[in-house]
């Protein structure tokens, strides 16, 4: 299928980028990598008049330590995060997690803002920035304005963000020294989008009890999922077969699964159930290895 015809405005300053958004009175929309936006334009899903391109902006091509969290611009690319050895030691979760997202050649193109703003509850990403209580920045005629990431993702492919506003960062939390990380995913072929992924991070106290733990679960729910009942039934206990099945269960019960093409609801909430399993029992196998 071919586009509806569109026009396109290769921005060259971000501020140039907001007034044609405000211009166009919500029928422009932002072209980041194009990985997302470009198959829904061949299907006439999405038929904008104009395409805000932002890939002149070497302004949000960035990746900066800031201390107790790392800034990323969005226009990113997906792999050069993946590849950071500044994002390899602060934020382990979120190479772990993007090396599921579909090819390399996607994620070469692909930027972490494009896949944030895209908000697909399927996503790697978006559920990494739930899982670890990341910060979206977005500007718009009105200046810049910092939104929590439980506050971000507000339904499918529905985010806070309004029409004239561009995702211009995140900022994402150092995770302690002493983390581990884990990502389960199922997914029909390689490279495909995960019917399901639950993601996880915790850390082991020295007398073997859990710590810290984050759980966050995509393809479960019409936003990312953060396990956050599961999280409080783990913190403070030891990570015995009993514990890792209670949890598991929790995250399965705070599921609120699609049907689709693809599978039953029912599915989906065993495959949650599953995945926090394994996803659990690898983080813990992983601790207790560090600590020894
Ligand atoms: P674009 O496609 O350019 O934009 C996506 C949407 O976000 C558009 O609505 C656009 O207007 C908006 N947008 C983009 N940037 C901004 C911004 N800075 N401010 C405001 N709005 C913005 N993703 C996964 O997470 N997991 C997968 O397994 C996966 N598999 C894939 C497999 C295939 C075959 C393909 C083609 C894609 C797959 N993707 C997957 C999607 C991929 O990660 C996309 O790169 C990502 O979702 C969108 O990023 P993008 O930079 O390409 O954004």
């Amino acid at each position: 299928m071919k586009p509806a015809p569109f026009g396109h405005v290769r921005a060259s300053t971000l501020d140039q980028a907001v007034e044609t958004l405000v211009a166009e009175d919500g029928d422009a929309k932002v072209l980041a990598g194009g990985q997302s936006l470009v198959p829904l334009l061949a299907m006439r899903l999405a038929q904008p008049t104009t395409l805000v391109d932002l890939g002149g902006l070497r302004e949000l091509d960035y990746i900066r330590d800031e201390g107790d969290h790392v800034e990323i611009g969005a226009m990113t690319r997906s792999r050069a995060v993946e590849t950071s050895p500044l994002v390899a030691t602060a934020l382990p979760l979120l190479p772990a997690a993007l090396r599921h997202v579909g090819h390399v050649t996607i994620r070469n193109r692909g930027t972490l803002g494009g896949s944030v703003a895209h908000a697909d509850p399927a996503a790697e990403a978006p559920s990494v920035l739930r899982a670890l209580d990341a910060e979206i920045i977005a500007t718009g005629p009105g200046g810049r304005r910092t939104i929590a990431a439980a506050d971000f993702f507000q339904g499918f492919l529905f985010s806070a963000l309004e029409p004239d506003e561009i995702l211009t960062a995140i900022r994402i939390p150092r995770q302690p020294a002493g983390t581990v990380v884990a990502v389960e995913e199922f997914a029909r072929r390689h490279g495909d989008f995960a019917l399901v992924a639950v993601l996880g991070a915790a850390r082991l106290d020295p007398s073997g009890e859990i710590a810290e733990v984050r759980l966050s679960v995509a393809g479960a729910a019409n936003t990312p999922l953060r396990a956050d009942a599961a999280e409080r039934l783990l913190t403070g206990q030891a990570p015995t077969p009993d514990v890792i099945a209670a949890a598991a269960t929790a995250v399965a019960e705070a599921t609120d699964p699609a049907a689709d093409i693809h599978a039953p609801a029912e599915y989906r909430r065993h495959l949650a159930a599953v995945l926090t399993r394994r996803c659990l029992h690898r983080l813990f196998a992983h601790a207790e290895r560090s600590a020894a």
